[in-house]
């Protein structure tokens, strides 16, 4: 199959710029920059792109958000914090293909007519952030970035900009707080990034992948992106699969492609032979499916008629000796420890949610805790300002709900 992400990732030094230019590598922006920029968002709209960081808004709707009116100034931001737990498909581009990055944002910066971008990168990925920064270096030597690209008169100068550690940092308003300056806390929508974003100016914020997916679109045309996937849900994903299974990894399959396929094909099967008990679909924040239920296309839409989302692609491998309420546990301590306390049924809901849960896991609790669990999720869901609510009430509740039997065997 034809990559589209991970095409140079097997190539030697494939950080390189000179590998990268060898390879086709910034030919797409030439491409662009020979083009309107509204012909640009068009291409780009007309893919179906649709963000790869979890939420899975249609990218280049996004860019036609911006307000008309293009004399004030406006940004591009890539969403590089990736820190949803089970998820490690943005680290391999930035750390192996840096410049496809690069390029990807340069496009959408032409196409959106921002000057300045900031690649937001978590803390924790300390190494990668350093690969950025060098072929960010090597990019403006060469005219790829910067000012006056490739003699254009487009100017697009990147800052990396490295996290401090907070999960929620990762929802873009969140992250745009942190880069003024405050505390990372997301902001009441609307008004939406599109029209008040960074510095209170225009600004698009969009993830590594989907940034990355750009050049290949610019280049082949949106046709051929949309002869991988299916309608609603073109291109490819890069699955991250973790867990008990033989072989983990990051993997590019086009999106739909079966999730149990990518388990016992591409990932090698569960170790040691033994059964599947439960998969996470998309990061810890995708409700659990049992093994039952994982017959199913790895797509925006079939995993909301599963129960679950696509979410970031990241798949967590669970087998037949995992405890439910240990996850349940290390899902409830996460989201209490994460939430930014902005809001009082996340702030006090996901803290007695943990209370209950290690109660319950420690074998101390009562068939009232778990009542009390089911019913905490359900005020928490649809009552805070961002989605990390519902995130850990879907997560945490979901486990409780289909495994309820483990839960039960633990309470007095
Ligand atoms: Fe903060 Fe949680 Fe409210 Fe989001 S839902 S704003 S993380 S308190």
């Amino acid at each position: 199959m034809e990559k589209i992400l991970s095409r140079n990732i097997n190539v030697p030094d494939s950080q390189s710029l000179d590998v990268y230019i060898k390879r086709g590598g910034y030919d797409a922006l030439k491409k662009a920059l020979s083009l309107p920029s509204e012909k640009v968002i068009s291409i780009v709209a007309e893919s179906g792109l649709r963000g790869r960081g979890g939420a899975g808004f249609p990218a280049g709707m996004k860019w036609k958000l911006l307000p008309a009116d293009r004399t004030a100034a406006r940004y591009l931001i890539c969403n590089a914090d990736e820190g949803e737990p089970g998820t490690f498909k943005d680290r391999q581009i930035i750390e192996l293909d840096p410049h496809l990055l690069i390029e990807g944002m340069t496009i959408a910066a032409y196409a959106i007519g921002a000057c300045r971008g900031f690649i937001y990168i978590r803390g924790e990925y300390d190494w990668i952030a350093r690969v950025l920064v060098r072929a960010l270096r090597e990019a403006e030597d060469k005219g790829f970035s910067g000012v006056d690209i490739l003699n254009s008169g487009h100017q697009f100068c990147i800052d990396v900009f490295r996290g401090a550690g907070s999960y929620i940092c990762g929802e873009e308003t969140a992250l745009i707080e942190s880069l003024e300056g405050k505390a990372g806390r997301p902001r009441l929508k609307p008004p939406f990034p599109a029209a008040f974003g960074l510095y209170g100016q225009p600004t698009v914020v969009q993830n590594v992948a989907t940034l990355a997916s750009i050049p290949f679109i610019i280049n082949m045309g949106p046709d051929v992106f949309k002869s991988f996937g299916k309608p609603r849900s073109y291109g490819t994903m890069l699955f991250g699969i973790c867990g008990h299974v033989n072989k983990s990894g990051v993997y590019e399959y086009p999106m739909g492609t079966s999730l149990k396929k990518l388990i016992y094909e591409v990932a090698g099967g569960i170790k040691d032979n033994k059964k599947l008990k439960a998969v996470i679909p998309g990061g810890l924040s995708a409700p659990i499916l049992k093994a039952d239920e994982i017959d199913i296309e790895m797509d925006f839409d079939s995993l909301i008629a599963a129960g679950s989302i696509l979410g970031t692609g990241g798949i967590i491998v669970l087998d037949e000796d995992v405890s439910i309420p240990f996850v349940a546990q290390k899902a409830a301590r996460f989201f209490a420890h994460e939430s930014c306390g902005q809001c009082t049924p996340c702030r006090e809901g996901t803290s007695m949610l943990k209370l209950l849960i290690d109660r319950i896991a420690a074998a101390e609790g009562s068939l009232a805790d778990i009542e009390q669990v089911l019913r905490l999720c359900r005020y928490i869901k649809g009552s805070t300002l961002c989605a990390m609510g519902d995130a850990a009430a879907f997560s945490v509740g979901t486990m409780v709900k289909k495994f309820r039997e483990e839960f039960e065997a633990l309470v007095k």
